[in-house]
């Protein structure tokens, strides 16, 4: 019931990274508590003063009375502090203040100034009667003399040391007294550092890191806990501590058993299995990792990411994951160096210190997307990480010192090769990974990805089941991309629909026996129509419990996810001259792009529109100087009948999804083949899609991405593809089953192109010499 009324002069201390405060305040009188006013959010209490009432006028008497006893105390007290060095400002104040102050005044400063537990300085507090008060506090100076005394006999060569204020506190095995709460936290404290310390000893740490570590324990030691700094070091030190110097997982190798798990865990991807198998087999006889660093590029969603991962189990080794998405500050790789607040070692350590083991395999996911600011370029960064020559002594500007990086294993991913700094580029052997076809999206999605949501939703075949056709169904009309990702989310949604019937199929009465006959074909035709009747949404037909297994069929399908997305809308779109297919090729895929032309009357101007390149845009004069130049050959003529196509004539070329950026130069057939249409008034025909680079003399130059080009024409539905002829080897990569759909015409000039363009080929006036006869 006893408290100090005290005034708080000073506030000093951080909340970061703990909060920490020292509190400095002046003492004003002891006071007993009357009644409790609240309590809530702080204690307010009305008080009773008890001590410094009427000090000054009762000085005479209580001398008087405790005369002996301040006496005594006083003796002491003098006799204590003339132990200490006199020179040090603060004990020669002390010893004024000693003969200055009144007497009574004295217990309490000196109580605060000698070693007491916390219990002794409450008790001390809690003495209201003064008498008490010194009573109390002889003992624990007497105390605190032998145990200097003992002090100075032990440690003679360093007395001048212990005469220090701070030395007042005499070691703890001299003092007997009961540790506290307090002191058990400043020794836990002190325990800390050097359990640290221990462990830095202990560490297989390099030999630099160890000399670090201990000159900056040796500071720790010194450091009062309350600076921010004292926390900073204390992390750097634990960070040092935890880091895997020397600590590696063993790696289990075993070529068939690596194929079989590669196998099993994805389908297709054949060339980048075969090339990630030679890679591990070269490992395996080499036994050192100076290899070429992976880099698989592909669309997203096509298991880049899940190879990386099926390789560290392969290995038997851990796993991270570093998404370098938009990371543009070189900090991200390297750290802060530690004079920044909140400074922090770079995503490599960190990585490091999360696996526990030196030997991981980290995947650098999204290369690409590195970006650059002011605060430094991290693809530079990263140079030094994945050069082998280099980054055995990779050094974080956190850590300060060189970390052996060699044995790690680092796999990159990309979306596109375009947007990677070359000297990045020139470290890593590029693996590309093209989309899948709708058989192989198929394929994944009955082996892989079913079964992965049906365990993720806590479904049973018994309860579900989806057809290949239905799978079809989601892959052309529902999503259009080069990988799964998108596929495996519409599965995923359907499992989620049809986990609510389930449930509510629990809550009725359920008829397990159903399940069993479920299996059965008629079955099937009765479910398909239960689920068209009861929609999968409609939660207000509660009377009947849904049949099991729950068939996906189309009806299903739509009730799910809605109407169809895409339609095939490639033949209603090519109902009028003046609109061809091209095939683009993008960083998520190949695209089928309609290219449109209109012509009007005008000066001969061209206007081109839907955000295009520049080397778009020379394609395009390219294709119009080329079909003037034809112009008599072809029979193409203006509104006004005119060979000269630009005469009274302005032509606009539009490329759809105009807020999409395109540049390249494999427009060019289709350009020329588009406009060839507009002037000629025939269509082109409409399963028809083309890409080819074109120069002025009419050749027809190869493109890149072909593969992924073909796989979106095949998605597209479209039949007939003409590509150049010198890009007739690319063909090889593409599956037989997509080559059997489609028809390809090879092409090495503008003649061919637009004969295979239009049904019934494109007339061409006999003429005597051959176009690139004029050269
Ligand atoms: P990426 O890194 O290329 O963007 P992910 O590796 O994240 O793609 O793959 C997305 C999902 O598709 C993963 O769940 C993965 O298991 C699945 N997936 C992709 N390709 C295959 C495949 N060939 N076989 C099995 N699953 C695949």
């Amino acid at each position: 019931r006893i408290g100090t009324a005290a005034l708080a002069v000073q506030v000093v201390g951080s909340n970061w990274p703990k909060p920490h405060y020292t509190l400095l305040v002046t003492g004003l009188c002891r006071f007993q508590i009357l009644q409790l006013l609240k309590e809530k959010p702080y204690p307010v209490a009305e008080v009773e003063q008890l001590d410094r009432l009427e000090q000054f006028t009762n000085q005479h008497k209580s001398e008087e009375e405790l005369g002996e006893l301040s006496e005594q105390f006083y003796k002491y007290a003098v006799q204590l502090v003339e132990m200490l060095d006199m020179s040090v400002p603060a004990v020669a104040k002390l010893r004024r203040l000693l003969d200055n102050l009144p007497r009574e005044a004295l217990p309490d400063i000196l109580t605060s100034i000698i070693r007491t537990s916390n219990q002794e300085k409450l008790q001390i507090l809690d003495a209201v009667r003064l008498e008490e008060r010194f009573k109390m506090t002889i003992p624990l100076l007497v105390r605190q003399i032998e145990g200097l005394k003992l002090l100075q006999k032990t440690r003679k060569p360093k007395q001048d040391d212990d005469k220090r204020v701070v030395a007042i506190r005499p070691n703890r095995r001299i003092s007997h007294i009961p540790s506290t709460t307090e002191d058990e936290e400043e020794e836990d404290d002190h325990d800390d550092v050097v359990m640290l310390e221990k462990k830095i000893r202990t560490s297989s740490m390099s030999e630099q890191a160890l000399k670090v570590c201990l000159k900056e324990i040796k500071r720790l030691k010194k450091m009062p806990q309350s600076m921010p700094e004292y926390a900073l070091t204390r992390n750097y030190l634990e960070l040092m501590v935890e880091l895997p110097w020397n600590k590696s997982t063993k790696d289990r190798l075993e070529i068939r058993a690596a194929r079989i798990l590669l196998d099993n865990d994805h389908y297709a991807m054949e060339k980048l299995k075969k090339r990630v198998l030679e890679y591990l087999a070269v490992r395996q006889l080499k036994n050192n990792l100076k290899g070429p660093i992976l880099c698989f590029v592909g669309p997203p969603g096509v298991g880049k990411t899940s190879v990386g991962r099926s390789i560290a189990k392969t290995l038997g080794r851990e796993f991270h994951r570093i998404a370098l998405g938009g990371v543009c500050d070189q900090s991200d790789i390297r750290g802060h160096r530690r004079t920044y607040v909140g400074s922090m070692p770079g995503r490599i350590i960190n990585g490091l210190k999360t696996v526990g083991v030196n030997n991981p395999v980290f995947l650098l996911d999204e290369v690409d997307k590195l970006g650059k600011s002011l605060q430094g370029d991290p693809a530079a960064a990263l140079l030094e990480v994945l050069d082998p020559e280099q980054n055995h002594s990779f050094t974080d500007h956190y850590l300060n010192v060189a970390f052996d990086l060699s044995q790690v294993l680092f796999i990159a991913t990309a979306n596109t090769t375009a947007t990677i700094p070359p000297a990045l580029l020139d470290r890593m052997e590029i693996i590309q990974v093209p989309g899948y076809t709708q058989e192989e999206k198929i394929e994944i999605a009955h082996r892989h990805l079913i079964p992965k949501q049906l365990e993720q939703h806590g479904l049973t075949p018994q309860q579900i089941q989806i057809p290949q056709v239905t799978t079809l169904d989601i892959i052309t009309r529902y999503t259009r991309e080069a990988g799964v990702r998108s596929l495996d989310r519409k599965l995923g949604a359907i499992c989620r629909a049809v986990a609510v019937k389930v449930v509510e199929g629990q809550h009725k009465e359920t008829k397990p026996d159903r399940a069993e006959v479920g299996e059965g074909e008629d079955c099937k035709e009765h479910v398909t129509e239960d689920t068209k009747t009861e929609s999968i949404s409609d939660t207000a037909d509660l009377a009947l419990p849904p049949e099991m297994p729950i068939l996906i069929d189309f009806h299903a399908l739509k009730d799910i996810l809605g109407p169809p997305m895409y339609e095939m809308e490639v033949s209603e779109r090519l109902s009028q001259p003046g609109v061809a297919i091209g095939l683009a090729w993008t960083p998520l895929g190949g695209e089928i792009m309609f290219v449109e032309a209109s012509r009007m009357d005008g000066e001969g101007q061209l206007t081109l529109t839907g955000q295009l390149g520049d080397v778009m845009k020379e394609s395009a004069h390219l294709a119009i100087s080329w079909l003037r130049s034809n112009a008599k050959r072809y029979q193409l003529t203006n509104a006004s009948g005119s060979f000269d196509l630009l005469d009274n004539t302005d032509i606009h070329l539009h490329f759809p999804a105009g807020a999409v950026t395109k540049d390249g130069p494999s427009a060019g057939v289709t350009i020329v083949t588009c406009l060839a249409s507009l002037f000629s008034g025939r269509l082109v025909c409409s399963d028809v899609a083309m890409t080819g680079e074109i120069t002025l003399r009419g050749l027809v130059l190869p493109v890149g991405g072909i593969k992924d080009k073909v796989l979106a024409a095949h998605r597209a539905g479209l039949k007939r593809i003409i590509i150049p002829r010198r890009n007739e080897k690319d063909l090889e990569e593409i599956a037989v089953n997509v080559r059997q759909d489609l028809t390809f015409v090879m092409a090495s000039c503008l003649d061919e192109v637009l004969n295979a363009a239009f049904d019934g080929g494109f007339a061409v006036k006999p003429r005597v010499e051959r176009l690139n006869s004029k050269l």
